[in-house]
């Protein structure tokens, strides 16, 4: 763009990263965007992300107007119902749309949707092709004393601009060399997520709680597994289903994501416990022996359950363990910083960390608009962004890690293990008998993913 102000690096064509070179890129900001893998396709191991108020906000101010429609288009059928059940598909808790008077219900801007992780993707690279560059594995960089600096590539090559935004997710390497004072930490669980087609035989296996809503199992030893049956506009050979409306099928008819995306209809499940119950060698498994895995430490579990366990694509599963930052004190700010994983990985507790790499990305945005305006210096741009960014994306990342120590109580063996897990399931029945204290957790939740915020 030969009338930026400035040209903006960032390592990483994940969530966050694309979100903000679409921001940058509408603002006539100049942008380049380097991702390790060797094409659009690859890295595409898709699980389902929920995107709430606060990831829809980012979308909806990044994305031109008629990407943001094909992102709505492309989301899952909205889950109604959200439910904790046990192993044995008896149900805890159910809440329903009803349980919030009608003036407090979230918007449709507000009420979260699903997406596959591909499909996000490839909303998101829709139009920033030419600035993305694939097969740049980025080591290390470089900070000048004119200000400018330098990324070097694992292919020899290197580039230069004048801010460096690190936005290569959790191992990212800019943080390591940056901020080493910036740990993450292991929670000792480990998950493992997989994709079972939807067919007329996974679909008999579910109940329609299960079918029409994202439920939590709780099973023995604190495991426990997510469902979430993830139906799309599409059918199994990429033609758009009977009875869509107009508009969405007008927003993905000609949208070229559409090719390389390979989403169908499918459950999603992403089952964790804690490693102390599994092989050593847990995260070298991959596809059928990690599925195997899950069926064989599953024996307990309802036969419906199981069953979707054991019809999963093996290539979709694959162990995952999971890690969360430790906040840091705020550092002091020059021409790098960072966004989503690199700096904030999350436990998948609450569900924000895709959301919350997408509040970065508006908000930086934001900020290196008025840079490009002359409103504030670009570091002042950066120092404002990274004071608002840490305080909202600390609080996600201890909540988050609360959530999950919750689970961890219940992993445990023993006596207090079991107290864990008797409490927790005692607490879902109460609670599902009292609506008032569902009504109040409801809207806690809403409130704590962006329902009714507007500005950072
Ligand atoms: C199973 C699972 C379910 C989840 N569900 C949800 C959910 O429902 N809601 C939610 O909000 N969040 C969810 N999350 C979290 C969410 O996926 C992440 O928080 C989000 O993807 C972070 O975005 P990011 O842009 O920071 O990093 P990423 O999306 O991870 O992108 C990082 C990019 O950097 C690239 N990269 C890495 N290293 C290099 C390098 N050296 N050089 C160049 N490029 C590099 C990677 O290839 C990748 O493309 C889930 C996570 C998992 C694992």
């Amino acid at each position: 763009m030969p009338n930026s102000p400035f040209h903006v690096l960032v390592i990483g064509a994940g969530t966050g990263g694309l979100a903000l070179a679409q921001g940058l890129t509408r603002a006539g900001i100049s942008v380049a965007v380097y991702e390790r893998d060797r094409t659009r396709r690859d890295g595409l191991q898709g699980y389902r992300v929920g995107i709430d108020a606060d990831g829809k906000r980012a979308l909806r101010e990044l994305l031109p107007a008629d990407l943001y429609e094909t992102f709505r288009a492309t989301c899952a059928e909205r889950p109604i119902y959200e439910n904790q059940m046990t192993h044995r598909m008896k149900f805890l808790l159910t809440i329903g749309p009803e349980l919030l008077p009608e003036d407090e219900r979230p918007t449709d801007e507000e009420h979260d949707e699903s997406v596959s992780r591909m499909t996000l993707r490839q909303v998101l690279l829709t139009g920033v092709e030419d600035v993305v560059h694939f097969d740049k594995d980025f080591t290390h960089y470089e900070q000048h004393d004119d200000g400018r600096v330098t990324a070097y590539f694992a292919d020899g090559s290197s580039a230069t601009g004048d801010l460096l935004v690190s936005a290569e997710g959790a191992s990212s390497k800019v943080r390591r060399q940056y901020l080493p004072q910036a740990r993450l930490v292991d929670t000792g669980l480990v998950g493992v997520t997989g994709k079972t087609p939807l067919t007329e035989e996974t679909r008999a296996l579910l109940n329609e709680h299960l079918f029409k809503g994202v439920t939590l199992a709780h099973g023995p030893k604190g495991a426990i597994c997510i469902y979430h049956v993830m139906r799309f506009k599409w059918d199994a050979d990429g033609e758009l289903k009977h009875g869509i409306g107009g508009t969405d099928a007008d927003a993905i008819k000609d949208w070229p994501g559409m090719l390389y995306d390979n989403t169908r209809d499918y459950i999603m499940w992403g089952w964790a416990t804690s490693d102390w119950w599994l092989p050593e060698d847990v995260m070298t498994l991959r596809g059928k022996e990690i599925q195997d895995l899950v069926v064989q430490m599953t024996r307990d579990w309802h036969p419906n359950l199981r069953r979707i366990f054991e019809l999963g694509d093996p290539d979709s599963s694959f162990p995952l363990a999971i890690r969360t930052s430790e906040p840091v004190e705020q550092w002091e700010t020059t021409n790098v910083t960072l966004l989503g994983d690199a700096i904030h990985t999350m436990t998948p507790g609450r569900g924000v960390g895709a959301n919350t790499a997408l509040r970065d990305a508006r908000l930086l945005t934001r900020t290196l608009v008025r840079a490009a305006k002359d409103e504030v210096p670009l570091l002042g741009a950066v120092r404002e962004y990274e004071t608002t960014m840490t305080k909202y994306a600390w609080d996600a990342v201890i909540k988050s890690r609360a959530q999950m120590e919750g689970h961890t109580a219940a992993h445990k063996g023993g006596v207090s293990g079991a107290l864990a897990r008797l409490g927790m399931r005692t607490f879902f029945r109460v609670m599902d008998n009292v609506t008032p204290l569902k009504r109040k957790i409801v809207r806690a939740d809403k409130s704590f993913r962006g329902t009714g915020r507007e500005e950072d």
